[in-house]
């Protein structure tokens, strides 16, 4: 199996051994038998936050492919269950349909279900913590099925326990739990979560904290999050890409000093704060569409280049390969810890392949 062919950077060499699994049964089964055998393994969702080696994988990939939502009367609201392999912006369009609110900025976000506990899934001032209840997650270490509450999965800047137990630097490509389903606690108010995002609130003519009708936030963030090449479309390149390429930098606030006025730094905590990744980037020299410019052609011969529309992200232009993508990357991230002292790190997950 190609993982080109499962992947939305749509890079990534062939898959040693393929399991589609159609329910929890079948994944728990395949997880469990390549474990036993120390066979390398990767569970997938919809391979929209992992970058794939061009030699490709050589062990089990297990794709989550097991889909469906419940419903059910909660006496805070309305829990939603949700299983791994649901694709996660067709549940989101269900809950705003359902008027349901709580997850309506998180709109138009492309992957499974499952894998959003994983990095905390987060845009437009809303994350997946700020909902979430409960997942239910094999154990690869425990073997047993075990539930794990808002609380012990650690929710962080696309960051959880989940996240915490995958370390692609010591070979490991699947985290410790892997997520069978998620529980969310949704309001049945047919408005928004107050908007905590500025740029939301002036597309919706809101003040920020204020509400908006459901599928009004919904349709804004789908068209903010367009603009930007952040909802996928075959037919435009600067969607082929893993989103963001890097997290925001958290870093001490002294740092900020090095910075010109106005460099955007928002508060992440005692002494720390967050930088943007893009203006960093923008500020370096790295402008939209960085790689495909003559002076810059040499890196990918423009087969990868920052996106023309954004540029957090590393885009495949059509015939890249994951060594092209991670070849803009890299000069990016050098180029702006020369610039500004300030070490990016990249927010996919790596598989077979370094930075
Ligand atoms: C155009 C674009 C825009 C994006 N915008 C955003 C954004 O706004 N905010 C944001 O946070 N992210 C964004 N992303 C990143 C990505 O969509 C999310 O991280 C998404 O949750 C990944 O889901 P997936 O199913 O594709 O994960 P995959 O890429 O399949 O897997 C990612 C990692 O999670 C693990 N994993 C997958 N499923 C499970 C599971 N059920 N249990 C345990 N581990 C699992 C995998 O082993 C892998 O390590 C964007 C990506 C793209 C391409």
């Amino acid at each position: 199996m190609r993982l080109a062919d499962h992947t939305t950077s749509r890079v990534g060499g062939t898959a040693e051994h393929w399991v589609t699994a159609t329910s929890e049964a079948a994944a728990i089964e395949a997880i469990r038998l390549a474990d036993e055998n120390h066979t390398p393994l990767l569970v997938l969702g919809g391979g929209s936050n992992t970058l794939m080696a061009d030699a490709g994988f050589p062990g089990t990939v297990v794709q989550l492919a097991f889909a469906g939502m419940k419903k059910t009367e909660a006496a805070d609201g309305v829990t939603v269950r949700m299983a791994a392999g649901q694709d996660w912006d067709g549940a989101v369009a269900w809950t705003v349909a359902q008027g349901l609110s709580g997850l309506e900025a998180l709109s138009g976000i492309p992957g499974s279900a499952g894998a959003t506990p994983v990095q905390n899934v987060g845009a437009y001032g809303a994350d997946v913590s700020q909902s979430l209840v409960s997942v239910r997650a094999w154990d690869r270490r425990a073997g047993s099925v075990v539930e794990l509450t808002n609380a012990e999965l650690g929710f962080g800047y696309r960051d959880s326990v989940i996240k915490q137990s995958l370390a692609p630097a010591e070979g490991a490509t699947t985290p410790r739990w892997v997520v069978l389903s998620v529980d969310f606690r949704l309001r049945a108010t047919g408005t928004a979560a107050p908007v905590r995002y500025a740029q939301l609130a002036r597309a919706l003519g809101v003040q920020e904290g204020d509400t908006a009708p459901l599928a009004l936030v919904r349709d804004e963030v789908l068209s903010l999050r367009a603009g930007k090449g952040m909802v996928l479309d075959a037919e435009d390149h600067d969607t082929w890409s893993t989103g963001s390429f890097f997290t925001n930098p958290i870093v001490p606030e002294t740092l900020r000093s090095r910075l010109p006025e106005g460099a955007p730094a928002f508060r992440a905590g005692e002494g720390l704060v967050k930088l943007s990744a893009a203006w960093l980037i923008e500020h370096a020299g790295f402008g939209k569409g960085y790689g495909l410019g003559e002076a810059e052609r040499h890196l990918a011969q423009g087969r990868a280049s920052l996106s023309t529309k954004h540029t957090l992200a590393v885009t495949n232009r059509g015939e890249a390969s994951t060594e092209d993508l991670l070849a803009i990357a890299r000069t990016v991230r050098d180029g702006v810890e020369r610039t500004w002292g300030v070490r990016l790190h990249p927010e996919p997950v790596l598989v077979g392949c370094a930075l």
